[in-house]
């Protein structure tokens, strides 16, 4: 269990900062700049939980910044972007998928002598990414339903830009919905991940296809449902995604399986707890 890792810089107030790193690379839209190169200055602040490392004084419960420095410039000097939000970009994913640490970090490369003529001190692009929690319900009443939820399961333990926190049991359901079919096996992950709310719904989308999964008949028979009910504390609504889930408040099949991964999820449309929102649907404090 990693209940105590939190994600947000928020969460967790602690950092390493790196200032001003120096890096002579390639980057740029002109053709000037990707063949003579320029001076490029980074900046970071990695949201790290100290706390262990200070108290033991010990580096490797830490993250070592030389190493994160040495990262940098490597990356840096490897890759060639046309621009800067692209170099910052994939920079900020290699560190993250580099040091497990790094819970979030927010990142500024700078380019002194950018080609403007006009008197400008320099022009940077600052980001923050960092490892956020989703929590997905799954489903399944066609062939080996079990099984599917399994290699779904593994799948996302085993995606790079996943990490697979917790898992609950898995239920036996009655259909919903009023489709005549076989009963569902439903469950719930927790989970880390890099993917933002679209590029997440895409990845399930893919590992509900690699299942053999149609869409024929709304809320029919399928091979591997994923839904996703929260995404940390976003409220999402597009014509592809709506976040939170929702019907989730009104659905035993996915509240019973969150009770047991996350009961202290505050809905953020609600404001209420899962253990709450069980509570008005179920009239009972535990499952
Ligand atoms: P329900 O969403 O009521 O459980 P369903 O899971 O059977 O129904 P699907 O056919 O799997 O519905 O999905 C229909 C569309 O719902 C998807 O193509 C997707 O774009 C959209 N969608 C919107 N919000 C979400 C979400 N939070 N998680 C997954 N899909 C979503
Ligand atoms: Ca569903
Ligand atoms: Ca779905």
């Amino acid at each position: 269990m990693r209940e105590d890792r939190s994600v947000s810089p928020l969460r967790n107030p602690d950092a390493i900062r790196i200032r001003e790193l120096e890096v002579y690379a390639w980057h740029g839209v002109f053709p000037e700049e990707t063949k003579l190169g320029q001076k490029f200055y980074v900046n970071a602040a990695l949201s790290v939980s100290t706390c262990a490392a200070g108290k033991a004084d010990d580096l490797s419960l830490s993250v070592d910044y030389g190493r994160v420095c040495q990262e940098i410039h490597r990356f840096l000097t490897d890759h060639t972007y046309q621009l800067l939000e692209a170099a910052a970009e994939h920079l900020a994913c290699h560190l993250l998928l580099t040091f497990a640490g790094i819970h979030a970090l927010e990142l500024e490369i700078r380019k002194p002598a950018a080609p403007i003529p006009l008197p400008v001190g320099s022009v940077s692009v600052c980001i923050t990414r960092g490892w956020r929690r989703a929590v997905i319900s799954c489903g399944s009443n066609l062939g080996e339903k079990e099984a599917y939820l399994r290699e779904a399961m593994d799948k996302i333990a085993h995606d790079m830009k996943c990490r697979l926190v917790r898992s609950a049991d898995f239920i036996v359901t009655a259909p919903y919905g009023g489709v005549e079919q076989d009963d569902f096996v439903n469950g719930a992950f927790l989970l880390e991940t890099l993917y933002d709310p679209q590029e997440l719904l895409t990845f399930l989308n893919r590992l509900e296809a690699e299942a053999g999964r149609e869409r024929k008949i709304h809320w029919g028979p399928r091979t591997l449902d994923l839904d996703i009910i929260f995404y940390e504390d976003s409220v999402i609504r597009t014509d592809r995604l709506t976040i939170p889930h929702p019907d989730m408040q009104n659905r035993e099949f996915v509240l019973r399986p969150l009770m047991q991964i996350v009961p202290e999820w505050v809905h953020p449309v609600y404001g209420k707890t899962v253990a709450g929102i069980w509570e008005s649907m179920t009239g009972s404090h535990g499952i």
